[in-house]
């Protein structure tokens, strides 16, 4: 099994294209409405892009209308790293991958969306990977 935090950048960058070495790896943002799962409503698990692990389900997404996709909480809270983020001047917190560290969005709290949390998972697209399920008790 590949340990992810061994990889280098030079090792990211064959693994990964451009676009994704840029979101993941150098915490970029991809731009909003652009993403292919921004309205998806497919019933699945989403999957780190860079290294695989299962980290949000189709059951916890919702519309948050903020032009990337949202959940409102994480398949299980060991699966991300969130981080203080102060890159803009404002304090954010950054979500990652708990595996293999790769930048995934920013979490925001209290904005008053009608979830259970009230927390929106603001996840890139490009950093995640779809695998439809026809349910996902199983
Ligand atoms: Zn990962």
């Amino acid at each position: 099994m590949t340990d992810f935090s061994m990889l280098t950048d030079d090792d990211w960058a064959q693994r990964l294209t451009p676009e994704e070495f840029r979101v993941l790896r150098q915490a970029g943002t991809e731009a909003p409405g652009t993403g292919e799962y921004t309205d998806t409503e497919t019933v699945g698990v989403y999957s780190c892009r860079a290294c695989g692990t299962e980290l949000f389900r189709s059951a916890e997404k919702f519309h948050s209308g903020c032009g990337w996709p949202a959940f409102f909480s994480p398949l299980a809270a060991d699966r991300v790293i969130e981080r203080e983020d102060r890159s803009l001047g404002r304090v954010r917190t950054e979500v990652l991958c708990a595996n293999c560290n790769s930048h995934l969005g920013h979490v925001f709290a209290g904005e008053g969306f009608d979830t259970p949390t009230d927390l929106r998972y603001c996840i890139n697209s490009i950093c995640l990977t779809l695998e439809p399920k026809d349910d996902l008790s199983s």
